[in-house]
């Protein structure tokens, strides 16, 4: 059985792993000191709420003592938000694309100066590790940078060849949406919602932002941070509320949604934008794989599981659920992960002392706990952690390593999310690619061999967005330049590189045919002068020019 931690198995040493102190909430008023209760009144100012707002109180996963009382925004709230949007958009769209990008290359520069601030609430809001937490300040750095550098030119008209070539001049347009609506989760409180607010911007959109509740500080923290880089205030509407009516109402009000969340939500979010006709972009779900083949270094191969299964205490997206091993080196390679899992520091605090923080809330834990106990209950063997850790904060659960899991179990097909991994033994690469494809999902993979040619082979039969090879998830997410989305029920669209850029834009085609008028004093020479021919004659002239046109390999 899964267990608490009051009835620990043999072999655990009942506390904190490594260097890290116990954590104790009565004597650490870690949800407290972190932010002046002036500072935290600031940023709520900033959610669009009416006066005598209902409040929602977010609280620390890691004492479970209460953060902040957050305002709710109404229906109308919502709606007075997007209104303040659409008319501030208007404006900022009309400065130059290089204006705008100067201001995300200041959010960089200021993103990193700032990191402490923004680590102490990341962690405050979502009970992760600091060096889980420094992801997201890296990857918002690494976000700004590249629209910062990037935005114009893959936003630049593009030409291409007209109807009639010489005399069509075509030039394909990227317009701003208008609004976009970004509806974050609560697992990357940053990133998904400050890096997905940035393309958006870049583009020219207003953006009507609905973070989860239980991290709208640090939403808000991100919107102050835009304005100090530049941003004219009103561009960025933060409004607060649950999913089914904020969260429902922000589609109703939007020209684009981007919405990150599960795949069942996803389904409701997209069917109401369909009804509106309005374009989403859904980053949804995941049952991530892994191959280790029978080629690795093991140990290396264990590193990279232990982060890419762990980080973010598995609340990952992209965070690796099955890992398929080669038999030939599965009994090395599981007593290597195992032996690093149970090395893993598990702690609460805001530093760099542990590698593994808690899980966000009681309903995460729960889901943990139910898909343990019902794979140990079909016959699963724990190899590290199954236990429920509340010595150290009352959402914690050890990183754990299942072997021998059914197939009828939850475990197996369904999203844990949570620090939680199976391990199974394969024969062959054909038997791990068939058993990585097994799924709905398809957001990211992950191959581990010597052989690079070998892994980018096996990465293209791999059903999924994103295939890092000999690298968990780091490498792909981290090449902001490269679109990274999922396939299947995984979700649509994408974020990162040009293609994500593109989802807050709308395109325009223009064509202007010359000669219509004459020109350098000859008559008229349009395409009236083909109609001319008569309609006896000039599908007989055209016919010849498309033949022609194809011998000069005109595209
Ligand atoms: P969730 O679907 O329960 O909720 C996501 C957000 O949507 C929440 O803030 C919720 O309040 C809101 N919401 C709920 N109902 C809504 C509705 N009808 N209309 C609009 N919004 C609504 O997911 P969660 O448990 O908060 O987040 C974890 C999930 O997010 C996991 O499945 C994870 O894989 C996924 N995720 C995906 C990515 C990605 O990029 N693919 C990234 C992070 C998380």
């Amino acid at each position: 059985m899964s267990q608490d931690h009051e009835g620990q198995r043999p072999g655990h040493d009942g506390g904190q792993r490594g260097s890290a102190e116990l954590y104790d909430p009565e004597t650490d008023p870690l949800a407290t000191y972190v932010l002046e209760p002036e500072d935290v009144a600031t940023l709520l100012r900033r959610v669009v709420a009416s006066p005598g707002a209902q409040a929602h109180t977010s609280h620390a996963p890691f004492t479970g003592a209460p953060i902040a009382a957050v305002p709710l925004s109404t229906p109308d709230d919502v709606a007075r938000a997007a209104r303040s949007a659409r008319a501030a958009q208007r404006l900022w769209s009309a400065r130059s694309v290089r204006e705008r990008a100067a201001v995300l290359s200041r959010v960089h520069d200021l993103v990193l100066a700032r990191q402490s601030d923004v680590l102490d609430l990341l962690q405050l809001e979502t009970g992760k590790a600091r060096v889980s937490a420094f992801e997201e300040v890296a990857d918002i750095a690494l976000v700004a940078r590249h629209y910062a550098a990037r935005a114009r030119r893959y936003l630049a008209p593009r030409r291409v060849l007209g109807t009639v070539p010489g005399l069509t001049d075509v030039r394909v347009l990227r317009h701003p949406v208008g609004v976009v609506g970004i509806i974050a989760p609560w697992n990357f409180p940053l990133t998904l919602t400050l890096g997905d607010v940035l393309p958006a911007l870049v583009a020219g959109n207003a953006v009507l932002l609905r973070p989860d509740p239980q991290t709208a500080l640090t939403a808000l923290w991100a919107a102050e941070l835009l304005e100090d880089a530049g941003l004219p205030p009103g561009v960025l509407q933060v409004v607060v509320g649950d999913g089914p009516t904020v969260g429902a109402g922000v589609v109703e009000h939007v020209d684009h949604v981007s919405f990150t969340g599960s795949t069942r939500t996803g389904r409701a979010v997209a069917a109401s934008a369909g009804d509106k006709l309005v374009p989403a972009t859904l980053e949804l779900g995941g049952k991530n794989a892994m191959y280790v083949a029978d080629d690795v270094d093991v140990e290396t191969a264990a590193e990279g599981a232990v982060r890419a299964a762990f980080v973010g205490a598995g609340q990952v997206c992209v965070s690796i659920e099955r890992i398929y091993v080669h038999r030939d080196v599965r009994d090395d390679f599981l007593e290597a992960f195992a032996r690093r899992t149970r090395d893993l520091r598990l702690g609460a605090g805001l530093d760099y002392r542990s590698d593994v923080g808690s899980l966000t809330s009681a309903a995460q834990l729960a889901t943990v706990v139910e898909h343990v106990e019902d794979a140990i209950g079909l016959g699963a063997r724990v190899l590290a952690g199954g236990v429920h850790r509340s010595d150290l904060g009352p959402w914690f659960y050890e990183p754990t390593v299942l072997v021998d899991v059914s197939p009828h179990g939850r475990l197996f097909r369904e999203e844990t999310f949570g620090p939680v991994v199976a391990v199974y033994p394969v024969a062959s690469d054909d038997e791990a690619v068939a058993a990585m494809n097994d799924t709905e999902f398809g957001l990211n993979a992950s191959i581990w061999t010597r052989d690079a040619r070998r892994g980018a082979a096996l990465a293209r039969r791999v059903h999924a967005g994103t295939v890092n090879v000999n690298e968990g998830y780091v490498a792909t997410w981290g090449s902001v330049g490269a679109p990274q989305g999922g396939w299947g029920a995984s979700g649509i669209g994408v974020r990162h590189g040009r293609e994500g850029l593109w989802e807050t834009t709308r395109l325009q085609s223009v064509a202007v045919q010359h000669g219509a008028h004459g020109a350098l004093g000859l008559p008229p020479f349009g395409l009236r002068r083909l109609f001319e021919l008569g309609t006896d004659v000039w599908p007989q002239v055209y016919t010849e020019l498309l033949r022609v046109m194809k011998a000069a390999r005109l595209p």
